[in-house]
């Protein structure tokens, strides 16, 4: 219940059948980040009762519009609700000049600090980090630069097991010795091992964002083992030569990407528009990649 997404926009680039275009929630323990920032993402954080003053980072994948229109309203509207928190936004260099010339033709000079940091898309790049989670930037494959994203918990220390450590005298190195899941020698000389004096703690668990995406087996050493990923699946496999045109990928591919990946989990989205039904992209990528969800605005998925 502590690391999980919810899906505010899970159309592509027209909105369309009710769905709008790209955005994601990311919760890690009380933070909120922002992933793309679609035309609407505002007031989709309203509608499902986000909290969208404790967002503090934004990742933008790539400056087509339906994955950056929201941002300039999103931005305003902290201003007039006297935002006092510093926002980032990350996303391609040209990012911050287009949202800078809309304050500035708007003479709207912000009540809060936003920074913009770039990405590149060369290579895997770490871009964020707190005490518990580490996001990187990588590479898709897409008509104009784009990256993924991947948040990555960090590796918790072990617990102390208090049960078995009540009766021997440990100094506070000695602790953390067995935190960070080292033997230990104790006052009186003894020996013990890790395993008897902790427990385990949950393995840490990521998530990958890869949207508007050729399918590219290159990018299959970013997302490996993610416990969820989520991949456009923008086509149904007989549109697949349209796919590759406009750099996106079909449902089998998605699947294909999945599997091959070793994901526990896949989520599907960013559909093109001419598609009312979704089940048939659904069947599609559960033929390749059983444990595949279609992306659902206001629905939550668990990262576990
Ligand atoms: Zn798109
Ligand atoms: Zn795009």
């Amino acid at each position: 219940l502590d690391f999980e997404v919810l899906i505010l926009g899970c159309n592509s680039a027209l909105a369309a059948h009710g769905r709008h275009p790209t955005a994601q929630l990311l919760r890690h323990h009380n933070k909120l980040f922002l992933i793309d920032c679609g035309e609407g993402t505002q007031m989709q954080l309203q509608k499902f009762k986000a909290k969208p003053f404790k967002i503090e980072q934004i990742f933008i994948s790539h400056l087509h519009g339906d994955h950056y229109f929201g941002l300039i309203g999103l931005i305003t509207t902290y201003h007039l609700l006297q935002r006092k928190t510093p926002l980032t936004v990350f996303g391609p260099k040209a990012l911050e000049p287009i949202i800078r010339l809309q304050l500035e033709v708007a003479n709207t000079s912000l009540c809060y600090e936003l920074r913009f940091v770039a990405t590149q898309t060369s290579s895997k790049e770490l871009i964020y980090e707190d005490e518990l989670l580490k996001v990187y930037s990588f590479p898709l494959y897409h008509r104009i630069p784009c990256t993924g994203y991947l948040f990555e918990e960090k590796k918790q220390l072990r617990k102390i097991n208090k049960e078995k450590t009540k009766d021997l005298t440990l100094n506070p190195e000695l602790y953390a010795q067995l935190r960070r899941g080292e033997d230990i020698l104790d006052e009186d000389g003894v020996f013990h091992s890790n395993e008897s004096l902790t427990l385990d703690v949950p393995a840490a668990r990521k998530y990958a964002y890869c949207t508007d995406t050729m399918y590219s087996p290159s990018i299959l050493e970013y997302i490996e083992h993610v416990n969820l990923l989520y991949h456009e699946a923008t086509f149904m496999n007989d549109a697949q030569e349209r796919a590759q045109q406009t750099f996106h990928s079909t449902t089998g591919q998605a699947g294909l990407m999945a599997s091959n990946a070793h994901v526990q989990k896949l989520i599907i989205g960013h559909f093109s528009s001419k598609y009312i039904d979704l089940k048939p992209l659904l069947n599609e990528s559960q033929q390749v990649f059983q444990n595949t969800e279609l992306a659902e605005e206001g629905r939550i998925y668990l990262i576990e």
